[in-house]
């Protein structure tokens, strides 16, 4: 029998978003919040974000936020929703402030104000020139955002609970009426019972062999979603970042270049010079992952392999590297016994940001359909989510913005709707498919393992839904993903125990990322043309015409997909191509 449990307002997640949701509810002192992460919140991946959130605050040099909205939908590549865009851009200004009051330790200017800089796509006056826009906390922005959070809900009361995954969505007739939650510490299963539940679960990195995502992320809510026939959106858009630490993927922040990096190739030539004459280096990421991978294909890359290309920081002054960039001096001297004061950084893309997912409307509703009905009871924010704000391409330093403006906006609707609805019933066997898919796992005949199937499904994903993809090679993966989820039908872990058990868990975390990998394979062979981070040899062009729409893919059964489709908001920035 599983344990019940009955709150108010359910949020899945811990990291920026979640714990933003859970505390815009916990404020309506008409509902009681509770919060279900897998992770201790802190250990979120948010934490490990660095580089800023962006906010046209103009402490450095005059900004708005209708530039900010521009470079938003410019860098999204005209996928955006216009609608969205624009509550973002004005939001994010008030909601960094509002962490400055909570006591976050932002990084100063000498007058006291919070310190910006320049990142990649961000500029003023649509598009003349790079405009300092991240605000930042040296190069721990993340880290400082989930403590001061964590801080701000156990003063507000919200409740915890921690290492807790959940495994499953109860959503009966249109109602969304709870979780059901695998306790790490004891093996037990638990049924939450609430009102509204906000998806704040973050992305699915892992489905890559380079990746700067934590272990942890591993799209388990989308997933979940997706299992029960909902449509995920415009998951063919993932975002490599240009600057991963070579073969080890750990990144290294935008802030890099935006306090002057520069990218060299193996004449020493800063290469973006002709890729985007404008702003260089700080071209939209899917720009610039795209002219690495070119240099290194022309064979101007650099190391043995000549698969990588340096991060040039040794013209900038010590104090700066060391005083503004203080965690990536220290990793790139770690992981690579190289100082990046006196020494060129070989850098890779790396896996980073997944634009798609759980659509939603800009209230973090959660959309069940492609006329845009929405799930009762049933929110989304954060990375987990798409309300469309980043399109084809995220800017850098949106990601942070998105968790604290969507992410409150989805505590605050989630709340508002608990407040005056009635507990739907849950119904008695809710844990059953839990239980089955848990004893599964324990009781199989072993013939297959979680790891091999994880290695093989990371590497084949980065070859043929990667930075450049074709027709054949994603016809090839579909065929991959359904070998590997058959074999996953083999898969047995050997610990039957009950406490701790993360072999049971890597497996679980697997059967979620072949599923994500299903989706997002389908999507992107679906859709033929080029635009922001999905670049196709055999459709090169972007085209308006009949692509300019958001995708959503369906699961009807195991292996039999369906693709729809939703409309893009447009509104006073007509879609250009993109030049920078
Ligand atoms: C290294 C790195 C640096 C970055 N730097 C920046 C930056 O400078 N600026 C920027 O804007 N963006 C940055 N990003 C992107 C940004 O940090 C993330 O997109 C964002 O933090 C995601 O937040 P989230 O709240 O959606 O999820 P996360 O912070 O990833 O948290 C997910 C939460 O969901 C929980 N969870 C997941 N699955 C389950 C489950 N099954 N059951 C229960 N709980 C579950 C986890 O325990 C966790 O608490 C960076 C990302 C990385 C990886």
């Amino acid at each position: 029998m599983a344990i019940t449990h009955r709150y108010d307002v359910l949020v899945v997640g811990a990291g920026g978003s979640g714990l933003m949701a859970a505390l815009y509810a916990a404020k309506n002192k008409n509902v009681s919040v509770a919060v279900i992460s897998k992770l201790y919140p802190t250990r979120s991946h948010t934490g490990a974000a660095q580089g800023g959130v962006g906010a046209a605050l103009g402490n450095v040099s005059e900004d708005h936020w209708e530039w900010h909205m521009f470079d938003t939908i410019k860098g999204g590549d005209y996928l955006t929703d216009q609608d969205a865009a624009e509550v973002f851009s004005k939001d994010v200004i008030e909601a960094v402030y509002e962490l400055e009051h909570m006591g976050l330790p932002f990084s100063r200017l000498p007058n006291g104000k919070i310190a910006q800089r320049k990142f990649g796509g961000h500029t003023r006056e649509f598009g003349k020139a790079p405009v300092e826009r991240a605000c930042y906390a040296v190069d721990r922005t993340g880290h400082m955002i989930l403590q001061t959070l964590y801080q701000q809900n156990v003063k507000e009361g919200t409740m915890f609970f921690n290492e807790f995954q959940v495994l499953d969505l109860i959503i009966e007739e249109g109602v969304c009426r709870g979780v059901v939650a695998y306790e790490l510490k004891s093996g037990e299963l638990h049924v939450f019972h609430a009102k509204s539940v906000v998806l704040a679960a973050g992305g699915y990195g892992r489905v890559f062999k380079i990746t700067s995502n934590a272990l942890s992320l591993t799209g388990d809510l989308m997933s979940i979603y997706y299992r029960k026939g909902l449509p995920l959106e415009d998951l063919e858009f993932y975002q490599f970042h240009p600057t991963g630490i070579a073969k080890l993927g750990i990144l290294i922040t935008e802030g890099a270049r935006g306090e002057g990096g520069i990218l060299r190739n193996n004449s020493g030539e800063r290469f973006m010079e002709r890729y985007a004459p404008t702003i260089k280096d700080l071209a939209p990421r899917d720009m610039v992952s795209r002219a690495i991978i070119n240099e290194i294909r022309e064979g101007r890359g650099i190391g043995r392999e000549k698969d990588a290309i340096f991060l040039d920081l040794t013209h900038l002054p010590k104090e700066i590297i060391e005083g503004r960039l203080p965690d990536i001096t220290d990793f790139s001297r770690t992981y690579l016994g190289i100082d990046p004061v006196t020494e060129l950084v070989p850098i890779q893309p790396t896996a980073h940001y997944a634009m798609g997912g759980v659509p939603t409307t800009i209230d973090g509703e959660a959309i069940a359909d492609d006329a845009g009905t929405t799930v009762r009871g049933l929110y989304a924010a954060g990375e987990v989510a798409c309300v469309s704000l980043h399109g084809a391409n995220r800017l850098g330093t949106n990601s942070l913005g998105d968790l604290i403006v969507f992410g409150r906006r989805a505590g605050v609707a989630a709340a508002k709707y608990a407040a005056s609805a009635e507990f739907e019933e849950m119904p008695a066997d809710a844990a059953r498919d839990s239980n089955t898919l848990i004893e599964r796992l324990k009781s199989g005949n072993g013939k297959e393992n979680t790891a091999n199937i994880r290695k093989e499904l990371q590497s084949s994903m980065m070859d043929n839904v990667g930075i450049f993809r074709t027709g054949a090679d994603m016809e090839r993966q579909v065929q991959i993903v359904k070998e590997l989820q058959a074999r996953y039908k083999l898969v047995s872990v050997t610990d039957t125990g009950s406490k701790y058990n993360t072999e049971l868990i890597e497996a679980l975390e697997l059967g979620f990322l072949l599923d994500i990998a299903e989706g997002m394979t389908a999507s992107a062979l679906n859709r033929k043309e080029s635009r922001g981070a999905h670049d196709r040899a055999d459709f090169p062009d972007r085209n308006d015409k009949e692509w300019l729409k958001h995708t959503m893919v369906y699961r009807k059964s195991e292996g039999n997909v369906q693709i729809g489709y939703k409309k893009v908001v447009l509104g006073k920035f007509e879609p250009k191509a993109r030049v920078y």
